[in-house]
């Protein structure tokens, strides 16, 4: 098995076994073995067969599961789903329930989501006490200030997503809660838009806000209003992103178990109260073969892995050890899964398509049609085998095919793996042909040279001192002329990408994604406010489910660094 050094660092960083001591006591082989040994042995028959299957699809870096399953698969009582939503109503009792609960997810390697709006606003009465309320902003600060602490067992920090919806009395406070670049660090935050609230934008209609509690207009304003106030706190540091409620709402799979008002943390999964889902990625470099000297998609290999791994992700739900019961009941009720895939742009890369082009998104959206048809069906034979989830009686899959998994298809950020199995991030073009990554651990890691692209260039005979300078210097080689221009074309960067190909993409993996696609749509710095306006916008109209950007320098840290290309 082939690491990078990078990947080395972060396996004995926080993947590998360790004994009291701190010292390592497992190779990334036997890392992998013991999850395969783990998650097979659900097995009834041909267990062995099925451990030496799934060891092989994540020996050979074909696929990686979320990092919990990684860290915690066959150690006592291991955690190993990513994503978490919890609900928070409007009681101390609940708010503080919840926060403990949190704390147990987030150090066993798990994120969490929660929607605040059930809170009463800032100022509001508090009948037992006499007093007034602090508000939804004051408690997620302290479920802020509980994350910072609970280090996750030296692995990761947690990750939180806090919404708030659109209509709520405190909307204005939260919009900008972030804006200081400070504040609630270990939180995303997001607006929960509703379809009601995008119209009154267009028509520049009044807006109220409604006390949760007992349902009255606390104040009248102007949704253009809130609309520009979300716009000038996004291009200033990012944050809010928006999720779309409504767009989710109409998907969710069983509605009779009630509406869908958060995510995970990153956005690629909307869930109920207390449900939980763990998540696996295609490393889509493995899935190429070359056919008369170019590279093209494997479709055999592709299906084949599928079936592999949803059968993967379908034993973690039974796999796994479930901090509380009523995480466990729900999640095994549902069984969603989120099989997605990781190293697109490195795909796109070795069929010779630039990410900004229409053949690059028509391709994604064949992928991701392939990839959802051949999990359904995967999901289905499952169904056969071992019975449908419980509650399928109740889904929309009822009346049309048996189904193991509610949900089977997410695309999360794989911030982790994607490092590990040496591929590009995700669904995200290369943000650099040379970086660093920051943030991933304690110490930055070393400078990277994409390694596609080094090949690449090796083979054209490109590869000079003059173009490794200017490479490493800038993170680009759209001003190299000894460069052919179709070959630029071919690696152009992130920033360098027009916005509106970060969308299409996100669209074309979002038509064929049960849940949600995690996808930052990344700016250079001159962006405008009124072009944020227009990609929120032009997000609920393509009918994705969330829409993150990050205008490059508006924050402090940036987890991948190259020059500033602006
Ligand atoms: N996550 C988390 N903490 C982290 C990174 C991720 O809790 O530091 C959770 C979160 O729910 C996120 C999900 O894991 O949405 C998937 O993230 P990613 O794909 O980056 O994780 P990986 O499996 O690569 O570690």
């Amino acid at each position: 098995m082939r690491l990078t050094k990078n990947a080395t660092q972060i396996l004995n960083a926080r993947y590998l076994k360790k004994d009291i001591n701190g010292k390592i006591v497992e190779t990334p082989n036997a890392l992998f073995r013991r999850v395969a040994k783990h998650i097979s042995n659900i097995e009834e028959i041909n267990r062995k067969e099925w451990e030496n299957t799934f060891y092989k699809v994540m020996v050979n870096l074909e696929f990686l599961p979320n990092s919990p399953t990684l860290m915690n698969a066959g150690l006592p009582n291991g955690q190993l789903s990513a994503c978490f939503v919890l609900p928070v109503k409007d009681s101390l009792n609940s708010i503080f329930t919840t926060l403990k609960n949190a704390a147990l997810i987030h150090q066993s390697g798990g994120g969490t989501g929660y929607n605040f709006s059930k809170l009463r606003p800032k100022g509001d009465v508090v009948t037992s006490s006499g007093g007034t309320s602090s508000g939804p902003i004051a408690f997620m600060k302290i479920y802020d200030a509980a994350t910072e602490y609970v280090k996750q067992g030296g692995k990761r920090r947690g990750a939180n997503m806090g919404i708030l919806n659109v209509e709520h009395p405190d909307i204005e406070d939260f919009i900008k809660s972030k804006s200081d670049n400070v504040s609630l660090r270990n939180f995303n935050i997001s607006i929960g838009i509703s379809d009601r609230f995008m119209r009154a934008v267009q028509l520049n209609n009044d807006w109220e806000l409604i006390n949760p509690r007992n349902h009255t207009v606390h104040k009248t304003v102007r949704a253009s209003d809130i609309w520009q106030t979300i716009v000038e706190a996004a291009w200033k540091t990012g944050d809010p992103g928006l999720i779309f409620l409504d767009t989710i709402n109409k998907a969710n799979p069983i509605p009779k178990q009630g509406g869908i008002q958060t995510t995970n943390p990153c956005g690629e999964v909307p869930l109920l109260d207390h449900e939980s889902c763990n998540l696996g990625s295609l490393n889509l470099i493995k899935m190429v073969k070359t056919l008369d000297g170019k590279w093209k998609v494997d479709w055999d290999k592709l299906e084949q892995t599928i079936a592999t791994t949803i059968r993967l992700l379908d034993n973690v739900i039974s796999a796994n050890h479930y901090l509380l019961p009523q995480v466990k009941s729900k999640t095994t009720k549902n069984r969603k899964v989120g099989l997605g895939v990781m190293g697109w742009a490195e795909m796109l890369i070795m069929l010779g398509l630039p990410y900004a082009s229409d053949e690059a998104v028509q391709l994604g959206e064949k992928l991701m049609a392939f990839i959802q048809s051949k999990s359904y069906d995967a999901s289905n034979a499952l169904a056969k085998e071992r019975g449908t989830f419980p509650n399928w009686n109740e889904s929309i899959y009822a009346t049309e095919k048996r189904m193991r998994n509610a949900t089977c298809n997410s695309i999360a950020p794989t911030g982790s793996i994607s490092v590990i199995a040496n591929t590009s991030y995700s669904i995200e073009p290369l943000y650099a042909l040379a970086y660093k990554r920051v943030g991933i651990l304690e110490n930055e890691t070393q400078m990277e040279i994409n390694p596609v692209f080094l090949e690449k260039m090796g083979l054209l005979g490109l590869w000079t001192e003059e173009l490794k300078f200017e490479v490493m210097k800038t993170g680009s080689i759209q001003q190299a002329k000894s460069v052919p221009k179709k070959i630029r074309k071919l690696f152009e960067t992130s920033l360098e990408i027009p916005w509106k190909w970060h969308l299409l993409h996100q669209r074309a993996f979002q038509r064929y994604t049960d849940n949600a696609v995690s996808k930052t749509i990344n700016l250079l710095e001159k962006t405008t406010k009124q072009e944020i306006s227009k990609i929120y916008f032009t997000a609920w109209e393509y009918g994705l489910k969330g829409i993150t950007i990050y205008r490059n320098g508006s924050k402090p840290n940036q987890v991948l660094q190259t020059c500033n290309l602006n």
